[in-house]
């Protein structure tokens, strides 16, 4: 398997030979895939968990950021640090309407409201400024947020970065940006899926810059900042595009897309309308080592899903009726121990 081309774009291509990580990540179960990428006419997700929802707003806020001190033309230095305030304020003013947190993004743990996620937010940027002023001082700023292709004869592979920065040795390195934390011991999945990603960046800089000098670093910036990095290699090159080709071609010979429940359920977009859910089954909560908020399609479970709806419904209509008859017994007691 060669790579044949790298570019910046996305042109639009067959469902049947793209490779994205996070049809990898939806693909854990089919019938999340089919809903996501297959249904047409396309439904709108029922909700948006809003780890989702921070996470895109913490990288478009660093998008325009860093952006605007590329427009610089200068270095990165300590002064460039986010304004956290500021984001917090944008934060609560994008996601909460009249005190509450506006749909379709919804809180799937409980215990957790909206004040917790502004308090967690407020540890990413936190954490965010404390990286660039160890990390990032003297380094050129060679792009900001732009897609990435690779193209083999079966395949085509997309991405998006979020950063890629030059040093003064000229040695380069990109940077993926994450707000939850870095997947445990346990989490062989996710941790695949983060290598396999960091490869595909790794080989698509090498082509692009015709270095082979070059890294791609995640960043996890959801507790204590962590790093995970994959320098370009034939090897990574080779695992990469053969896992990722078997991949597509398993994929293909679907001709059924059943659900199949994993810890991400309660995060799943489809959850409320899913089968498996309708005949009962439940996934079990999780609480793992480690365990990462919710990547964009794989969320984790540290504690249970909310109740459906409807489910709430029944339990408080029951509790009414038993309610009301104690209470007509307790009124007619007097009234009946006359009578016998
Ligand atoms: S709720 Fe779980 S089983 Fe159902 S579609 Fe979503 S990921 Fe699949």
């Amino acid at each position: 398997m060669k790579i044949i081309s790298v570019s910046s774009e996305f042109p639009t291509q067959a469902e049947t030979k793209l490779i994205t990580i996070s049809r990898v990540r939806d693909a854990q179960c089919p019938l999340r895939y089919y809903k996501n990428f297959l249904e047409k006419p396309r439904q709108e997700p029922l909700f948006i968990p809003i780890e989702l929802g921070m996470g895109g707003f913490f990288h478009d806020y660093l998008e325009k950021h860093l952006k605007l001190v590329m427009n610089l033309h200068t270095e990165i230095d300590k002064h460039h640090r986010i304004d956290v305030n500021d984001m917090l304020r944008s934060f609560r003013m994008s996601f909460v309407w009249e005190g509450k947190l506006r749909p379709p993004y919804k809180i799937v743990l409980e215990k957790l409201d909206v004040e917790d996620y502004v308090s967690k937010l407020r540890g990413v940027g936190q954490n965010f400024n404390d990286f660039l002023m160890e990390e990032l001082p003297g380094k050129r700023i060679l792009g900001v947020e732009e897609p990435i292709q690779l193209r083999t004869e079966k395949a085509t592979l997309y991405g998006k970065y979020d950063l890629i920065t030059e040093d003064s040795d000229g040695s380069i390195t990109l940077w993926d940006w994450k707000t939850n934390i870095l997947p445990g011991s346990q989490s062989h999945e996710e941790f695949r899926n983060q290598k396999i990603q960091l490869g595909m960046y790794a080989i698509w800089l090498k082509y692009k810059y015709d270095l082979d000098k070059v890294r791609a670093t995640a960043v996890f910036f959801g507790d204590k900042t962590e790093q995970v990095s994959e320098m370009f290699s034939d090897e990574v090159e080779r695992d990469v595009l053969t896992f990722l080709t078997a991949w597509r071609d398993k994929l293909n010979k679907l001709d059924s897309y059943p659900p199949l429940p994993n810890k991400s359920c309660p995060w799943c977009e489809w959850y409320p309308v899913c089968p498996a859910f309708a005949t009962g089954r439940k996934p079990a909560p999780a609480v793992r080592e480690g365990a990462a908020s919710p990547s964009p399609s794989a969320a984790p479970l540290p504690f249970a899903p909310r109740r459906p709806e409807h489910e709430e419904h029944l339990l408080a209509l029951v509790l009414g009726v038993v309610l009301a008859l104690a209470l007509a017994v307790a009124m007619f007691f007097p009234f009946l121990q006359k009578l016998f």
